[in-house]
């Protein structure tokens, strides 16, 4: 680290493992009497003043309310305005080896590095037992679907993560890379949520793009969407998200 970088600590800031986070998620609702439908792909969905249908792969369901949190698909399922206002940047992911005596695990926080007008990275403590260290760019310039992202990640990109972000200004890792992966983030033109009723389908929530950031308010957002099915409306006000805030919006309902 350069002698005259600047820092901001957050002693708040942290992580989740969102695998468990969701694993109890769903282990909650199946105790409050949901009923989960794993592994079927819903491939239609109508709607007229009593409710909606929701046909999957598998079968198909009537329901007094839906609500949509379709991420990366969204926009495929959803149609107009969905499609265009949605889209799927590819993100990747890095997990660089920490050298044995580097004394990162404990050490090290979550973090955001910026070093250029353009040009940051972010990362994740050390973990025990893993002797890797994960870190991630994040790109809007270049949009895909999820039917055609990339889901690899080349020698070429390893190399050019460790050169232009890793080295030099995280010490204590080399320039292996233990493992990689692609997500993709879905956004919408001004990168905040979408949470409104579809313009066209009853009875039908819409929440997208959340992405990550998304992901730290689920459970907040679950509350209010749950209120929402029940009573029409949620006690917070979500209003700062509607569809119609942008200026397209309205005219591509038709
Ligand atoms: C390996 C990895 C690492 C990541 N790291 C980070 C990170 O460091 N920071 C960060 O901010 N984000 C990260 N992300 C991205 C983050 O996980 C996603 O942006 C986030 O999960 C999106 O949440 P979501 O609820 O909008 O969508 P998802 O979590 O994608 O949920 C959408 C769900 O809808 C289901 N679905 C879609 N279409 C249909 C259909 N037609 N029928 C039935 N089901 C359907 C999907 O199967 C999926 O379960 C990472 C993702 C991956 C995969």
């Amino acid at each position: 680290m350069r002698d005259d970088a600047i820092g901001y600590f957050e002693p708040e800031g942290g992580f989740v493992r969102p695998e468990r986070c969701i694993d109890v998620q769903l282990r909650l609702a199946e105790q409050h009497g949901a009923t989960l439908y794993k592994g079927e792909t819903v491939t239609h969905i109508s709607s007229d003043e009593q409710g909606v249908t929701v046909t999957t792969d598998q079968r198909t369901v009537r329901a007094n309310k839906l609500v949509v949190t379709a991420g990366n698909w969204a926009g495929g399922l959803l149609g107009a305005p969905f499609d265009r206002l949605l889209s799927v940047y590819r993100r990747k992911l890095f997990w660089f080896e920490t050298e044995p005596d580097a004394g990162l695990v404990g050490h090290s926080p979550t973090f955001i590095f910026t070093h250029g007008p353009d040009d940051d990275f972010y990362g994740f403590p050390a973990l025990p037992g893993e002797g890797s260290l994960k870190v991630a760019t994040a790109q809007y310039h270049s949009a895909s679907t999820p039917e055609t992202l990339d889901r690899t990640v080349s020698a070429e990109e390893e190399r050019e993560m460790y050169e232009q972000q890793v080295h030099g200004r995280i010490a204590g890792l080399t320039d292996r890379v233990v493992k990689s992966a692609v997500c993709a983030y879905t956004v919408t033109p001004d990168r905040h949520f979408i949470i409104d009723e579809h313009p066209r389908l009853q009875h039908t929530l819409v929440v997208s793009a959340c992405s990550g950031h998304g992901f730290k308010h689920s459970a907040a957002l679950g509350e209010a969407f749950a209120q929402w099915c029940l009573r029409g409306e949620s006690e917070l006000d979500l209003s700062l998200f509607s569809v119609g805030r942008f200026e397209w919006g309205d005219s591509a309902f038709g």
